[in-house]
């Protein structure tokens, strides 16, 4: 079960839209977005990082994350998950 300040935390994480729609000048997008956990250091996954990405960038499409893979996805889209952190935490600080 999240926590309350978990739960807080994702639905700003939702309303900032999909990070990498947003990095592609796409912001008028009304696509539900969905919160990716990136796992690294073998952390724990409600410890890990999360990034707001829409369900054709995390899962549904053949340039998802999930069809690519961390390595695929950062070279196809040119921008790695750790940089995707940044503008998340980037932008949550300027809209919080
Ligand atoms: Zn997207
Ligand atoms: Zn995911």
């Amino acid at each position: 079960m999240p926590t309350k300040a978990e739960k807080d935390h994702y639905a700003k994480l939702a309303r900032l839209g999909c990070i990498l729609c947003r990095q592609q000048g796409i912001t008028d997008t009304d696509t539900p977005v969905e919160i990716h956990h990136v796992r690294r250091y073998g952390g724990k996954r409600n410890t890990a990082p999360a990034i707001p990405l829409c369900a054709y960038h995390h899962r549904l499409g053949n340039t998802s994350y999930h069809s690519l893979g961390a390595k695929g996805f950062t070279s196809y889209w040119g921008i790695s998950p750790e940089e995707l952190i940044e503008k998340t935490n980037d932008l949550l600080q300027k809209t919080s």
